[in-house]
């Protein structure tokens, strides 16, 4: 594996080498110049090198691997067939179609076919589509592989291989439909392999997957996330925090925002609760077909919806640039769910506000987080609405009352909050 220290970034998308008509739809996308992980792996990908790519949500990655599969398209293949030429594999079914919609945008001037392949779509729909030839393949791994065992994907074509988010794909337990389906393409074909941190399970994939890859490392998981503002509050009870939440909400700071619950169920009664509440809110979650899902994500992208109440699984991918905060109402149980979910706001370069609620019993977690990121979160408390434990916390200096020295005071707007403490509060 070759790893690339210092690179002479190229500042424009005309300096990449695409095509006319691919710097065409990203002219007309609003892209004025590529991200680091474009201006990177773009130009690497087009003369032909596996990638193997750690790189933040949010960075431009799909399009740091749609644009050289789309430049690769551009170029006749010799083999006839219907097939498809570039096959992205991703962890969800939101991601799918969110890759899907980056290829329509930046393929627009091109004539190719793109169709994406997950779970929960009707088979005869997606076997008419698949009949009918595509180029561009997007698929979730269990229905990729269900297809190919059907016979109803040829890959005899396949020339670009992406995996996408490939430690989620690992994390959700689609390694051996990976390796399955990876054993079917053709050796000859290019790979790339996208992964927010690259951990020994990641190494092992790309050494027998990928051919002498260039290691590109851009913005990882661990770096900051320096356009998200981060803090934490102390809870007491579930009572508790759906008063910090309400307050939080009411925010006018806030445009839109994902709260995070660690269960289906929460999702369901906190979206239930917030409605009752006057606020405009929804639950995603697994359980729904993606027809439900469709339509909420669809009602988050228009801006109909404040509110989406989501579990991990379901908020994957999300890309709606009106996310002004993340709430996590529940902590994550794995530290690099905290770094998607932050990942969901501050999209393209905006500002966004992360905002975690934990109890007593979290503490390893916001240590372990703390760990991951290399960053601590602040501590902060909403005025008017102060956790009666405040477990952890250094004392306070005599003299100083709770919260860092002033009295508090009712807050003049809504959502304001104070700083109570600078570094952790938790015990290394
Ligand atoms: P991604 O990391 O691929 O999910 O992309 C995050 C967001 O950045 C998406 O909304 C893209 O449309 C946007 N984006 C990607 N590349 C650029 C670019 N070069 N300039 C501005 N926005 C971009």
């Amino acid at each position: 594996m070759t790893a690339v220290s210092e690179i002479v970034l190229p500042i424009t998308f005309e300096s990449l080498g695409l095509a006319a008509p691919i710097l065409e739809a990203i002219k007309a996308a609003g892209y004025t110049e590529p991200t680091p992980v474009q201006a990177r792996a773009v130009p690497e990908a087009i003369k032909g090198r596996d990638l193997l790519v750690s790189s933040q949500t949010g960075s431009g990655k799909t399009a740091a691997f749609m644009l050289p599969a789309l430049q690769k398209l551009t170029q006749q293949h010799e083999k006839p067939g219907r097939g498809p030429r570039i096959l992205v594999l991703t962890p969800t079914r939101e991601l799918a179609v969110q890759v899907t919609k980056a290829a329509d945008t930046y393929g627009r001037n091109l004539r190719v076919k793109t169709l994406s392949v997950v779970g929960g779509m009707p088979y005869p729909l997606q076997n008419r589509m698949l009949k009918n030839g595509v180029d561009i393949l997007v698929a979730t791994p269990g229905r990729m592989l269900d297809q190919m065992n059907s016979g109803r994907i040829d890959l005899s074509r396949l020339q670009f291989l992406v995996l996408d988010e490939a430690d989620r794909m690992l994390d959700m337990g689609f390694k051996d439909d990976l390796e399955a389906i990876l054993a079917k393409v053709p050796k000859t074909r290019q790979t790339m392999l996208f992964s927010a941190t690259i951990e020994p399970g990641i190494v092992r994939l790309a050494s027998s997957f990928l051919r002498d890859p260039l290691r590109i490392a851009v913005d990882t998981a661990q770096t900051r996330h320096v356009n998200i503002s981060q803090r934490l509050h102390f809870a007491d009870d579930m009572g508790h925090k759906n008063r910090m939440l309400d307050n939080i909400l009411k925010g006018t700071d806030l445009h839109q925002a994902i709260v995070f619950t660690s269960t289906k169920r929460s999702a369901d009664q906190l979206a239930q609760t917030l409605h009752i509440a006057g606020h405009s809110a929804a639950a995603m979650h697994g359980d729904m077909n993606q027809g439900a899902r469709n339509r909420t994500l669809q009602a988050l992208r228009r801006g109909g919806l404040k509110v989406l109440v989501a579990t991990d699984v379901a908020a994957r991918g999300i890309d709606v640039q009106g996310i002004s905060h993340v709430i996590n109402y529940d902590l994550p149980t794995q530290a690099e769910d905290y770094v998607h979910r932050i990942g969901r706001t501050g999209r393209a370069g905006r500002s966004g506000t992360a905002i975690s609620f934990a109890n007593v019993r979290d503490h390893h977690m916001v240590r372990s987080i703390e760990r991951f990121t290399t960053q601590k979160i602040e501590v902060a408390v909403i005025l008017g609405l102060e956790p009666k434990m405040r477990p952890f916390l250094k004392p306070a200096p005599r003299g100083t009352k709770p919260g860092g020295g002033k009295s508090y005071a009712r807050p003049a707007q809504r959502g304001a909050h104070r700083s109570a403490a600078r570094t952790s509060p938790y015990p290394r």
